[in-house]
Order: C-alpha cells, then sequence, then structure tokens
C-alpha cells in the first residue's frame, strides 16, 4: 500500500518547506492543501463574490477546477488551467482564506479531492486536517508549531524578497487571525490528531527538521 506522511499545524510554521523536503528525499509526491484553499478563495475573489454569501459559493464550487502539477518537488496549482501558485500567497488571499476554508461544503469538495490524489501514490501532504480528517490512517503524522513572533518574521522575509509590501504587524495579526479561525471552526477545526508527532521548530534548521523527521518514518 502507498505511503502518506500528513503534516498538519499553525499557519506558517514551516510545513510546507519540511514537507517538500521529505518529498525530495524520499521520492514522494508533494501536495500543498493549503494551495487548494487559497485557490478556491482567490476564485471568488476575482470575481468580487460576496464571502458571506455561503450559497453563492457552495453553487460555485462546480465552475473551479483544481489541478496540480509537480516539478522539482515543488507544488504547482492550476485554477481553471491558469498557474496561480504565485498569486495565491498575497496578502489579498491570505486575509481571507480561512473565512472560506470554514465552509463546511468547501472542506468537503477538497477533502474528497486530496482523498482521491493519496490513493495511489507515496505522498507528502500538508494543511490543517490532514491527519485527522483527509487520512486518519496516514503511516506518519507531524504537528508542527513554532513561536509566533519567529514564523512571522520568517513568512515576512518570504514576502519581501518578492517585493511585496507588508508590515511585520500586519503578518503576525494575519497568521494569529487565521489560526484563530483554523482552530475553532465547526468543521474539522486545526487540532493535533492523538498519534501525531509534535514537531517545535523555533530553534531547528531545515537539516534538523529533516533529520527529526526522517527518523520517525524511517526508526
Ligand atoms: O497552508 P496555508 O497557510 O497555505 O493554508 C491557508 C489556509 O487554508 C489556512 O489558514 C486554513 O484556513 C486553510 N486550510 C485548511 N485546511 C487545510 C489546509 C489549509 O483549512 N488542510
Amino acid at each position: 500500500k502507498n505511503i502518506v506522511v500528513a503534516i498538519d499545524g499553525y499557519s506558517s510554521c514551516g510545513k510546507s518547506t519540511l514537507a517538500k523536503a521529505l518529498a525530495k528525499k524520499l521520492h514522494f509526491i508533494y501536495v500543498d492543501s493549503g494551495a487548494m484553499y487559497r485557490a478556491v478563495t482567490l476564485y471568488f475573489l476575482r470575481n468580487n463574490t460576496d464571502l458571506s454569501n455561503h450559497d453563492l459559493i457552495i453553487d460555485a464550487l462546480e465552475h473551479i477546477d483544481l489541478n496540480f502539477h509537480s516539478r522539482d518537488y515543488q507544488s504547482h496549482i492550476l485554477l481553471n488551467g491558469e498557474e496561480v501558485s504565485e498569486e495565491i500567497r498575497q496578502m489579498p488571499v491570505s486575509e481571507n482564506v480561512s473565512r472560506i476554508a470554514a465552509i463546511k461544503e468547501v472542506r468537503k469538495a477538497m477533502v474528497r479531492k486530496q482523498q482521491k490524489m493519496g490513493k495511489s501514490k507515496n505522498m507528502v501532504m500538508d494543511g490543517r486536517d490532514i491527519g485527522t480528517t483527509v487520512f486518519p490512517d496516514a503511516q506518519v503524522k507531524l504537528f508542527m508549531t513554532a513561536d509566533p513572533k519567529i514564523r512571522a518574521e520568517r513568512r515576512y522575509n518570504e514576502l519581501i524578497a518578492k517585493g511585496e509590501n507588508v508590515s511585520l504587524e500586519e503578518i503576525f495579526d494575519n497568521l494569529a487571525h487565521r489560526d484563530f479561525l483554523d482552530t475553532t471552526r465547526e468543521e474539522s477545526p486545526l487540532v493535533r490528531a492523538e498519534d501525531a508527532i509534535i514537531l517545535d521548530n523555533t530553534d531547528l534548521t531545515e537539516t534538523e527538521q529533516l533529520d527529526f523527521a526522517i527518523e520517525k518514518i524511517r526508526p
């Protein structure tokens, strides 16, 4: 049977960095589940949809086609055929994604897609509910956390390097707000799966995190 490594945790804890490194090392596929919620959000922002109108959002889901293509262990996402991997990282999406991700029907649709992808291939998937809801039987589950200030600084440096005009405070507030919405929503809230191994990477280098994860996968 194929192997699934589930990586969950708070916003901007380095989940995707570790997931990509792991996928590369193990020759697994990497799937960024957050990119799916982000792409759906981008679709509604582009269409100026009233985000409080859940009926409208649910009806429109059938017009949204998401596809991944994996290159160099990076995850690229296509929204109705268009590559949107860069645009979904920008602040307008970050500011609205957790609202959209709290809608039950949106989650159902994404989870179904994710489960289909994980059926036959060895993969590393990161997100918020991978070890609890998407793949409760995943062979390896990690739950990542880090000091909120460090998380905000890392994300800030990333966005600044891409030429985005953001402040550290704005990032800090956005991460706190998303964590709040993600942990308090009704439908599969962000919570550590009982059998998930905690990885606090506040003081760990990327190599140390990779070594830690590999050791859990291949004891
Ligand atoms: O992982 P990333 O920070 O890109 O995810 C963006 C948002 O998508 C999260 O803050 C969360 O609201 C939502 N998400 C989710 N479930 C997942 C992945 C992401 O609710 N499995």
